[in-house]
């Protein structure tokens, strides 16, 4: 599925929803979250509903994972970071993942700051 209705990224990611965006290309979205742990704290998700990381293969979601993950550092320059970031994807139940929308975490800015 490209798009699901009930998932609020999917919503964020077609304009339905407003977002503080970071980044857009034709494949991802960066915006900042709602609910920040730390100075600068921004999402890079797919616009395609991608429920998580263990919904994906290497075969089809190699290049889009290695984006995701690309594009986070001059970003977190872009917004203010001079000195060191965290990544991080929660993944299922388990893993603590409260938004089923495949979504990367990146989280910096002075310390103090602490969660996960
Ligand atoms: P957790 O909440 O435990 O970090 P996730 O890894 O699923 O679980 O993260 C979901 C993130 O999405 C949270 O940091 C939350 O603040 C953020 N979020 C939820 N709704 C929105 C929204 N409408 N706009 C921006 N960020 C949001």
């Amino acid at each position: 599925m490209n798009h699901d209705p009930s998932c609020i990224f999917c919503r964020i990611a077609s304009g339905q929803l407003p977002s503080r965006k970071v980044y857009e290309d034709e494949q991802l979205l960066a915006f900042h979250d709602i609910a920040p742990w730390a100075p600068v704290h921004f999402l890079i998700i797919p616009k395609k509903h991608i429920a998580s990381l263990a919904d994906t293969t290497p075969a089809a979601h190699e290049a889009l994972l290695g984006r995701m993950l690309a594009l986070a550092p001059g970003l977190a320059r872009e917004q203010g970071v001079t000195n060191g970031f965290r990544t991080l994807i929660n993944t299922g139940e388990d893993g603590l993942q409260e938004v089923p929308h495949l979504h990367m975490h990146v989280i910096g800015g002075p310390r103090p700051w602490k969660k996960g």
